[in-house]
């Protein structure tokens, strides 16, 4: 359940091991924030615009030959002078960081002369995580991967032991805009894991999340994948021995399955499990999850630039060096801001194409909760136009040289997100991961009934797809995965 990456990884994977498959989607299609959308011919990204896992033997190259779309997905690495670079407002210090994790490293020296024992021991940390986490290699995943002591250490107090200086400290936490949670509430191992992989190498996809789309349907149509869009579980019903007997759609169909699983927030999970049969305990400890931020987002092309110079780059603007604040629900001044440049083809035409988003928190726009896409009232529209205003003069200081030929085509809230991805509150990575917290992942409460997707180990595409290989194993059996797995990677 669930058309995201995480729901049509899964469906593959259980799909090339002999099992039948019927993919449930809410939406219209199926991609979730994988979603390419089009203004003025101009293809835009919603929810996935870069990744790591890219570099020779990474974990994403891995997954994706496996699931036999390798050859389909050609990355676009940004490296290079000014394709990584982090302005900070309060000194407008500007720090140009390379792509590899080593030239990482050694950028960080030169920035910060007096922090080489620090910053050494920080990458020692981050590769001692990536060595210790069995799920960053797909030969060896398990469901019950033992907890490893940085799991239950913050990353502030990681980056406290190491060092006094504030403005290392910012740089060495700014990837926590990649996954939603503060310095103060991550464990030093989920950041060392999602950050590991960026320092390795960061990429965008050609055509971005639409060619992972294309490809997972042409597999789907090879392996008789049923796909169902616009369809929901209304209810499950006929509840015996443990086992959900019948799912309930929404179009009165009754579906009965082996097993289901969910892909989508846990939230919306708990409202379509049976109440009946679930402990207090459980409904009590996925109600507290918090939701992770989401996005405003800013669309616009930049007519008559070059492309051949003009990207790809990620430049981030950071009012702050304290990633505690700029993620902080109450923060009420100007956001982090991650400006993309891209250079996009629809047909023959080629775009100079630049998305900037910066976190937002559904209660900032909650008093507008209840309006629908097209069906908004005009307080939200001046707040989103206000909005779009202030970020495209951000974009024009940045890059004086584009303030003429920016042109602003469409602009997105998480309200936006939430009526078109149905993410509650529309947010960007399901659920805020806390440290110490016992994410919904593997099965849950019911004999046939399984939970995946962003939430359940790492939010980001590596992060959803690989809960949905371990999944892949549960359900398979170790042996038929292992061999799987080996005979895949050996092609
Ligand atoms: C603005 C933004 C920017 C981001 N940028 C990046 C990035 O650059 N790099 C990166 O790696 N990650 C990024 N992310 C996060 C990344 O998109 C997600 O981690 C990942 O795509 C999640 O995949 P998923 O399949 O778990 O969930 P989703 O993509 O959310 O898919 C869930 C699917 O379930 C469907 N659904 C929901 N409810 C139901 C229901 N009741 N019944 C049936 N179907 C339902 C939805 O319609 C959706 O298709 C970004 C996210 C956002 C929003």
């Amino acid at each position: 359940m669930g058309g995201g990456v995480s729901g049509l990884t899964l469906a593959l994977l259980l799909a090339l091991n002999g099992r039948k498959i019927l993919l449930l989607e809410k939406g219209r299609h199926i991609g979730g924030s994988l979603t390419r959308f089009y203004k003025e011919g101009v293809p835009f990204d919603t929810g996935f615009h870069f990744t790591g896992g890219f570099s020779p033997g990474g974990i994403l190259v891995d997954m994706l030959h496996v699931l036999g779309v390798a050859d389909r997905i050609k990355p676009i690495f940004l490296s290079g002078p000014g394709s990584g670079v982090f302005v900070f407002d309060q000194d407008q210090a500007v720090y140009d960081m390379p792509s590899g994790t080593e030239n990482f490293r050694t950028t960080l020296h030169k920035y910060f002369p007096d922090e080489s024992v620090a910053i050494d021991e920080y990458f020692t940390r981050v590769k001692k995580v990536w060595q210790a986490t069995v799920s960053l290699e797909l030969r060896n995943i398990a469901l019950s991967a033992k907890p490893i002591e940085e799991d239950f250490i913050s990353l502030e107090q990681v980056l406290d032991s190491l060092t006094t200086n504030y403005k290392l400290k910012g740089l060495l936490s700014i990837f926590c805009l990649c996954y939603g949670t503060n310095p103060k509430e991550v464990s030093f191992a989920n950041h060392a894991r999602v950050a590991g992989g960026l320092y390795d190498s960061v990429a965008r996809i050609e055509h971005g999340g639409e060619a992972l789309i294309r490809a997972f349907r042409d597999c789907f149509v090879k392996v008789n994948i049923e796909v169902l869009c616009n369809t929901t579980i209304a209810e499950c019903s006929d509840v015996k021995d443990d086992r959900v007997g019948n799912f309930v759609l929404d179009n009165g169909d009754k579906v009965s399955a082996n097993d289901c699983t969910f892909t989508i927030h846990p939230q919306e999970i708990l409202k379509i499990l049976p109440r009946q049969h679930l402990k207090k305990a459980f409904v009590e400890r996925v109600s507290s999850f918090e939701t992770s931020n989401g996005f405003f987002s800013v669309f616009g092309v930049v007519e008559n630039a070059d492309p051949l110079t003009f990207g790809p780059s990620i430049t981030s603007l950071l009012p702050s060096y304290d990633l505690n604040v700029l993620l902080d629900p109450l923060y009420d001044g100007p956001g982090a801001l991650a400006v993309i440049r891209s250079v996009e083809r629809n047909g023959d035409k080629t775009h100079c194409v630049i998305n900037a988003f910066e976190p937002e928190f559904y209660a900032r726009v909650k008093q507008w909760a209840d309006s629908s896409v097209g069906n908004r009232p005009l307080a939200y529209s001046e707040y989103k136009a206000r909005k779009v205003k202030e970020i495209k003069e951000r974009i024009c200081n940045l890059y004086p040289q584009c303030r003429q030929d920016l042109k602003i085509l469409d602009a997105a809230s998480v309200l936006t997100f939430r009526d078109y991805l149905f993410s509650p509150e529309g947010n960007a990575y399901g659920i805020k991961q806390k440290i110490g917290q016992f994410n919904l992942f593997g099965r849950q409460s019911l004999s046939n009934i399984y939970v995946a997707g962003q939430s359940a180990i790492l939010p980001g595409l590596v992060g959803a797809m690989l809960s949905s290989f371990i999944i892949a194993r549960s359900l398979v059996g170790k042996e038929k995965y292992t061999s799987f797995i080996e005979q895949r990677l050996c092609n």
